[in-house]
């Protein structure tokens, strides 16, 4: 199984003062037998400076990066800026970047091949809206938008899949353990397809309202590697509740 991987998408929140969280997120995961998972938090763009300063035990990610490598694009973020500031992973193809900012896969597959090409790890993120599962059609949906977005030159070390269903997130519903087991197992079965011997490595992350009362559970279900969490990483205790699920 690969090493699990609990992180923290901060999304547009937190200013200098919320610094004080990401450190003490460092010293219970130092204290804590939590050393069997790997430990990520994705703050905005603003503080990855500051955070990759403080942060050890805790990796840095950021949320989203530009396709292209520099040029003319007023006010994105290149992936290299982000290694140079100090992130290691970046969160590619949010639901909230799909449906925010108009990011289909095709993009996303290209913002995924900039982070690798610098040596960024891409979590890839996919997930069906409600009317989707209701029609029947999320695993056929969230299978499509993996094969789509993964990036050329994808393997278990530089890719990571985070699968957080559109109508679980921020609303405190989650899907049933069957119906992530379900889920997880057919992305898996995508990535050995795409990847062979490798995508049995690749980890795939589950998101939507994961909190510490339901992470050991969701993260016992078959094929989940780790989380991908919201609110409850803005609080260093949240979350070093859901890192105690391993
Ligand atoms: P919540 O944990 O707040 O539901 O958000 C999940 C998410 O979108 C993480 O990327």
């Amino acid at each position: 199984n690969p090493t699990a991987l609990v992180a923290g998408n901060w999304k547009m929140n937190g200013l200098t003062e919320s610094l004080a969280e990401l450190e003490a997120l460092e010293t219970l995961v130092k204290e804590g037998k939590s050393a069997d998972c790997d430990v990520l938090i994705c703050p905005p763009f603003t503080l990855i400076g500051a955070a990759s300063v403080k942060a050890d035990a805790v990796a840095i990610g950021a949320q989203d990066c530009h396709g292209a490598v520099s040029g003319a694009h007023t006010g994105d973020i290149s992936a290299q800026m982000l290694k140079d500031a100090g992130a290691t992973y970046v969160i590619v193809g949010h639901s909230e970047r799909r449906a925010d900012h108009f990011e289909n896969s095709k993009i996303v597959k290209v913002k995924a091949e900039a982070a690798l090409a610098v040596g960024l790890t891409a979590i890839v993120c996919v997930g069906e809206t409600e009317a989707e599962r209701d029609a029947g059609k999320a695993v056929s949906r969230v299978v499509g938008q993996v094969e789509a977005s993964l990036p050329e030159g994808a393997t278990s070390a530089k890719v990571v899949v985070a699968y957080e269903p559109v109508w679980a997130i921020g609303t405190g519903r989650t899907p049933t353990v069957q119906d992530v087991a379900e889920m997880h197992t057919a992305i898996r079965e995508a990535l050995i397809k795409r990847l062979g011997e490798d995508g049995k490595a690749v980890k795939i992350l589950y998101g939507g309202s994961v909190k510490p009362s339901n992470a050991t559970e969701l993260m016992g279900a078959a094929n989940v590697n780790g989380a991908l969490v919201g609110g409850a990483s803005l609080k260093a205790s949240d979350f070093n509740g859901i890192i105690d699920a391993y």
